[in-house]
């Protein structure tokens, strides 16, 4: 059995903020110190605001600290489904934001000096049947016609110049995406934070907020697990975490476990035979895999091998899971011990799209369904911009925020195991 071990965690020391109390006011109180919150605290900081960060566990704790790395642009929707549902003009604004994301995630990094592997590797997605094959031959023209995005097809009998495997059906690159190693990544953002003046504090826990005006000023009274304190305003980026003391938007958000394996180190050679451009690599199923080499050359291989989020029980059986599904994937591996395991939790909204506003005066960024890394960075900048002028060009605050079909959900999902089922059926069928 491997180590129930976030492998990442193993190449990093995490920030660890001074234990400070409270304070009696705050221009911005941020809740979450993951990508959203850390970013958008940077942003703020740097701009003159008094920013607090609450953090119920520590730095980086979340998803931030525990994804696969893979910064990538696009959404979950494919471009065609996105045009339909909001017209060319919004989604070519939303596609133009989603590639900017990645250039965001780059900025951060040189600004802030962060070794944390940053490489313009690429990604490649590959299909696991042919229709899926033939939607990106329609995707690819729509994305380089309207959005100015220029994609390659891989077909099947070149599939191995970008993958050492037999079982897809071809598949589409994207040069301009990016590896990372996130827990560096986050840490670093943490440590930017601090030097630009923001105050991060950890265990503490948001319990409510309610509006309150202080001196004629509006504002919001924060109940916390340390006390309470008054803020100016208050920007939620909680994604999967999402809970009770913000009732609203945790209805409105799927908490999703996501599941990773890593290898123990690969040799050169077999490393370049598995992932011969160190490409990101993700499938085409609702039942997703994606995979890549760490900067190291492990493979590091996940998926949502159970819907539920993650406990001691879930990782587990995830580690078995995964390493089937890796072996189907590159045979090869079938001798190469599994070192790591670990679990997370992320966010999906009804409609699988990232959304940004607020709810009774509090913002919030959330819903990045598996693009967070990258996505979350460029929220959190966003919302503090939102915050800061009092306006804002966000495309994803424009666009509804659907609650669940008939309002059959209190936040606790409960129809996970019958979303498995259908989304592992409409794998055998589309
Ligand atoms: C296993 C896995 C693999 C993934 N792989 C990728 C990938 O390769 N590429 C990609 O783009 N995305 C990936 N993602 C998604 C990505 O990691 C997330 O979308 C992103 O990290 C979300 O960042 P965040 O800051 O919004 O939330 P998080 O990083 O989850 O942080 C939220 C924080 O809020 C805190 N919190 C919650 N409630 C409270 C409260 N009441 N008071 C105080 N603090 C609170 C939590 O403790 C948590 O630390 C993956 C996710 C997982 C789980």
């Amino acid at each position: 059995m491997p180590k129930e071990l976030n492998y990442w965690l193993t190449t990093v020391q995490m920030p660890t903020p001074p234990a400070q109390p409270l304070p009696e006011t705050t221009d911005v109180a941020v809740i979450g110190a993951g990508f959203t919150g850390l970013s958008a605290a940077r942003s703020l900081a740097k701009r003159g605001a008094k920013v607090v960060v609450l953090e119920s566990e520590t730095t980086g704790w979340g998803a931030s600290s525990r994804n696969g790395g893979m910064v990538l642009p696009g959404l979950k929707l494919g471009v065609n489904e996105l045009i339909s549902k909001y017209g060319r003009e919004l989604t070519q604004r939303m596609y133009a934001a989603s590639l900017d994301t990645i250039n965001c995630v780059e900025r951060i990094v040189n600004e802030e000096n962060i070794a944390c592997d940053f490489a313009r590797t690429g990604h490649l997605e590959v299909a696991c049947k042919q229709s899926h094959f033939d939607d990106y031959a329609r995707q690819v023209e729509v994305i380089s016609r309207d959005f100015h995005h220029e994609m390659k097809i891989v077909p099947r009998q070149d599939l191995r110049s970008e993958i050492g495997s037999d079982i897809y059906y071809g598949g589409m690159v994207s040069e301009v995406s990016v590896g990372l190693n996130p827990a560096r990544y986050v840490a670093g953002l943490g440590a930017a934070v601090m030097r630009a003046g923001a105050q991060i504090c950890e265990h503490t826990t948001l319990q409510s907020v309610h509006p309150e005006s202080r001196n004629g000023s509006p504002g919001f009274r924060l109940q916390t697990s340390r006390g309470n304190f008054w803020a100016r305003n208050v920007l939620v980026g909680t994604s999967g975490y999402t809970g009770a003391a913000t009732r609203k938007l945790q209805m409105k958000i799927i908490p999703i476990g996501s599941f990773i394996i890593t290898t123990e180190v690969l040799s050169e050679a077999v490393a370049r035979e598995l992932i011969p451009r160190n490409r990101q690599i993700y499938d085409s199923k609702n039942y997703i895999y994606y995979y890549r080499l760490t900067p190291d050359h492990r493979m590091l291989f996940g998926g949502r091998a159970a819907f539920f989020p993650e406990t001691g029980q879930t990782v587990r059986k995830s580690a078995e899971l995964l390493r089937r599904g890796m072996i189907e994937v590159f045979p090869q591996l079938r001798d190469t011990k599994v070192e790591h395991v670990w679990g997370g939790t992320l966010d999906f909204c009804f409609d699988i799209m990232p959304h940004a506003g607020q709810i009774d005066g509090v913002y919030f960024s959330v819903g990045y369904a598996g693009h967070g890394v990258a996505m979350a960075s460029w929220q959190g900048r966003k919302m503090a911009e939102w915050i800061a002028d009092g306006k804002t060009d966000n495309p994803f605050a424009e666009i509804k925020f659907p609650g669940a079909p008939l309002g059959l959900y209190n936040g606790k999902p409960w129809f996970l195991p019958f979303a498995g089922a259908y989304y592992k059926m409409l794998d055998w069928i589309s």
